[in-house]
Order: C-alpha cells, then structure tokens, then sequence
C-alpha cells in the first residue's frame, strides 16, 4: 500500500508557535495514514537564525537574547507534545541542546572571535532545536520518529561555511545508507534544514534559506516522488497578492519558470532550490497545510504559457553613451570591469548593435559609484554617463520562447507609458521591462490583466 516517498518540509514561516508544529505533526500524519512514506525537513522557528545571527554580531546582551529564544521553543513543545512523558523527554532534550549552545556562545563572547565554522554551529542550533521538537511533536501524535542533524543524515559539504558546496558523489551513498533502514523500519527522519557537514564533521550551513534546498537534496539522493515545500501561503502566485487583488496561485510550473520566479524573489527561496531535482522525475510541490491549492512543479511545466508578473523596485539604469565606444573591441569588459573591481553586482546589461550606449541595471544604492568611478575611469571612451532610477517588471513563462506569445508581451509593454526599456535574451523565459518608478504597479497590473490572465484556463 505504499504510495511512494514524499519529503516534506516545513518553514520557519509556519513554525512560529506550538501550533505550527501541531499543524505539521498532523499534516504528517495525515500524509502516513494516505500510505506515504515521509521523510521530515525543518527550519528554525521564525525569526531565530536572525536573532542567532544578531547575537553574533553584537558585543552585549546576548545571555537574555539567547534565553528568550529558548523559552519559545520551550513554550512552543509545552503547546505541541500533550503526551506527558515525550513532552518530559524533548524538554530535556532541549535543554541539553541549549547548553551546548550557551557554551558555544559563551566561549565565542569570551574570545573574541569565533571561525566560520564556528558561527555556523551555533546559527545552526535553530534548526537542531526545531527538529528534536517536531520529532516529539511526531511521536505525540503517534507517528515514530527520530530527528537527525544535515550531517548525520549524510548532507556532506565543502567550502564557505555559510554557504556551502554539496558534495552530491560523496552525499548520496551518506544520506541512503542513514536514512533509507530508518525509513524501511516506518520510522520518519525529522532533519534539519539548511545544516551539513563537511567530510572531517565541522558544521557548515547551505546559505540563508537553505532548508528547501535540503529537502530537495534529500529527495535527489532518495529517488522519492514528491518534495513538499509547505509554507504560509497555499502557493507560487501570479503576482504579489498585497498589491494585485487578482493574483491567483500558479498550478504549473516548469523548473525553469520556478527558478526565474525564485530569484526575482516572487517567493522567497534559496536559489538552488530546484537544483538537485531538475532533470530527475521527482515533483516539487510548494503549499499550505489544509489547502486545496498548490503549485506544482516538475521538469515538464504546463500551461498556460505565461505564469507571472513580478515587480523588481530600488533598482537604477546607469548608461554610458560616446563615440568612443563604437566598434572597440573590449569596450564592455572594461565596463563591467569597474563595475567588478567596485564589488558591484550587475543586474542587466544592454547594448544595441551599434554600441553607441551601453545601460547596466544595479541597485540604487550602487548606482552613484559605479557612474562616478566609470566617469573618472573611462573618461577617455565615454563622453557621458547618465542615472535614472527605474523599477524592473518581470513576466515570467516558458511560452516567452514562442515569438508570438513573446511578441504580444513586446507589443503590450511598449504601449505603455512609463516603460522605458524591454529586455528579452534569446530563449529565455523571462521578459523585462524596465520603468519609471512610479508607474510600477500601474504597469504590473495592465500585464498582470491583459498578458498573464489572458491565458488563464480555469
Ligand atoms: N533558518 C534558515 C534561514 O532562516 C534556513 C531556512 O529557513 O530555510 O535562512
Ligand atoms: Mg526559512
């Protein structure tokens, strides 16, 4: 009776109280009596890595700090474990766990300084925490289940310590081998998101919302059938809900489409998300416990053929215009240069063909820098270097590939005021316009209307 393999993970979004963890306990068993096998992945509570972070960061208060982020998860397995005995058990758990972070903290305060890895063990506690209390939560709600650190479960991974590599060759036997009889044994792995290890055991973390990219790994390395990525709200959507009343969630999406739409944020998710299951026939399904609504995605897509809108803002259009720059091998390179050697990242780049202007897109707060460094720089080539702050409005669909899906949505734009560059790279799925700050929402909502919706098929 088994319906296959399913990892679900549960964000810090939903994990705010004991209710998030009773939800999810209940979600899971709810999926079990269904006739899946699970496999549980868990972010801190909200607001805990910040706070982990902060108290890194700053010099004072840090025993309060720490013993308030205790008594929530503390208050939170008071409200979640209604077995008496397991909720005697996951209080001491906890509090041996939070020893172990008091001490790690307390030596870097004393110290000084703290390594990398270092700081990574104790911002890693977050999700070390959440697990042995969703466990618990589990185990209260009677379902069997024992909670696993990333690197217990086999996430093995090298490099920066906040943001990892994964070592996918080494990894998959790691996580197979301690997952696998724990699961064949009906006993469900609770690990922690966002944590793993390197191959000597020191402590390294994915980058800043890396438990989606955990459960996606895991689902990789066990070949299981569906990642669910549970969150606050029932799905990808059309547009951002507060600002456009008719967004509606996405059913569809391809990998592609997904990973435009994680990048420009419209959902905030790590960047590697889909990743380790692109090319791989599991399916990523992103929703709320209880809804009916969800966002499907998998390597296949659907339609229609536009998915959605997505409102970029604080961004500002820096362009070089000369002569000099005509026909002048490396022109772009010493450009982008100094945008390089300023540490300044570049957002877009355009340039028509006969090279009299190249425009860089960046944040606004880089804007004046790089314009005043590229005018010092390369006064010699450029005769003018001109700022405009502008908005970027992304549409995003697989059918942008198709000239007539794409030439509707160029013909739309450009009839609109306020739009004062379009922005499409050959195949891409991603079509952006950039526009005058106050006409943003304005432009987003006629797209949104007259582009994205048209293709709607319910
Ligand atoms: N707790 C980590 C963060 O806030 C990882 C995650 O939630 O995905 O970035
Ligand atoms: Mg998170």
């Amino acid at each position: 009776m088994a319906r296959g393999l399913l990892v679900a993970k549960f964000g810090g979004s939903l994990l705010r109280d004991a209710s998030g963890y009773i939800t999810a306990a209940q979600e899971v068993a709810r999926l079990r009596q269904e006739g899946y096998q699970v496999v549980v992945v868990v972010s801190a509570m909200k607001g805990v890595t910040d706070e982990l972070i902060e108290i890194l960061e700053s010099p004072s208060g840090w025993e309060p700090r720490l013993r308030r982020i205790m008594e929530r998860y503390y208050s939170a397995a008071r409200g979640a474990v209604s077995s008496e005995r397991e909720l005697t058990s996951v209080l001491g758990e906890l509090s041996r766990l939070f020893d172990e972070l008091f001490k790690l903290v307390w030596a870097v305060k004393v110290i000084g300084e703290a390594t990398g890895n270092a700081r990574a063990a104790i911002v890693s506690f977050g999700e070390r925490l959440s697990a042995a209390l969703m466990a618990a939560a589990l185990r209260s709600n009677g379902v069997e289940a024992v909670w696993l650190g990333g690197r217990e479960a086999g996430i093995i991974a090298e490099g920066d310590p906040w943001e990892a590599v994964v070592d996918y060759e080494a990894s998959e036997p790691m996580v197979r081998s301690k997952l696998l009889p724990v699961i064949e044994r009906g006993v469900v792995p609770v690990v922690t998101g966002f944590v793993a290890g390197t191959r000597e055991g020191r402590i390294v973390l994915l980058g800043r919302g890396g438990s989606d990219y955990t459960a996606t790994l895991l689902a990789r390395f066990l070949g299981a059938d569906e990642v669910v990525l549970y969150t606050d709200v029932p799905g990808v959507m059309t547009a951002d809900p507060g600002r456009l009343k008719n967004a509606r969630v996405i059913e569809r999406l391809s990998f592609a489409e997904a990973m435009e739409l994680a990048l420009l944020g419209a959902k905030r998710m790590h960047p590697k998300t889909f990743e380790p299951v692109m090319g791989t026939s599991t399916r990523v399904r992103i929703t709320m416990p209880g809804s009916s609504q969800s966002t499907l995605v998998d390597s296949k897509g659907g339609p229609p053929p536009l998915k959605a809108v997505v409102v970029s803002e604080g961004i500002s259009l820096v362009t070089v215009v000369g002569g000099g720059l005509v026909g002048r091998i490396g022109t772009a390179a010493k450009i982008t240069g100094v945008a390089a050697r300023l540490g300044i990242n570049i957002l877009a780049i355009m340039q028509p063909i006969t090279e009299t202007r190249v425009s860089l897109a960046v944040r606004r707060d880089s804007a004046e820098k790089l314009a005043k460094a590229l005018s010092e720089e390369l006064g010699h080539i450029v005769s003018e270097v001109e700022v405009e702050d502008a908005s970027a409005v992304s549409v995003v669909g697989d059918g942008l590939r198709e000239p007539d899906v794409s030439g509707n949505v160029v013909e739309k734009a450009a009839g609109l005021g306020g739009v004062k560059s379009i922005l499409w790279a050959p195949g891409s799925p991603i079509l952006v316009t950039f526009v005058e700050p106050d006409e943003s929402w304005a432009i987003a909502e006629k797209l949104h209307e007259e582009v994205v919706s048209q293709w709607r098929i319910d």
